[in-house]
């Protein structure tokens, strides 16, 4: 078994908590988690021992615009062990003006079931 400290984000309290997991049926499992204090502390440090997710910021080329590169972000949180994937796919993308907030610039980002949004008009 082993011991993991994470640091919750979730508010300014900013619980230390302990999360013990282990390999069980070769899937990373939760067996206790202790030093939070309330139960969304609970649920984020066991999902960032077993799933960790982050929202994806970065830029993509805008071409015919009034700036060169176009603000975009994932609509929700994806898997920490497919951020490099997403941001190679990132990287090769360019999109042509105008682009609403709110747009889809990528479909289904590297396979996640996440798009990829404008943050802002361009
Ligand atoms: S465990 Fe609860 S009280 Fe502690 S930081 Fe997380 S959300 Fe805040």
């Amino acid at each position: 078994m082993q011991t993991t400290k994470v640091t919750c984000v979730i508010c300014p309290v900013g619980c230390t908590i302990e999360v013990d997991h282990e390999k069980i049926d070769g899937k990373e499992t939760v067996i206790e988690v202790r030093n939070n204090k309330c139960p969304r502390g609970y649920k984020y440090a066991s999902a960032e021992v077993i799933n960790p997710e982050r929202v994806l910021t970065s830029t993509v080329r805008l071409v015919g615009g009034s700036a060169a590169r176009l603000s975009v972000k994932s609509e929700r949180p994806v898997p920490k062990t497919s951020l490099f994937d997403c941001m190679k796919e990132i990287r090769k993308t360019s999109v042509a003006s105008p682009v609403k907030m709110g747009d889809v610039i990528i479909e289904n980002v590297a396979g996640t079931g996440v798009n990829i949004v404008a943050t802002h008009n361009g």
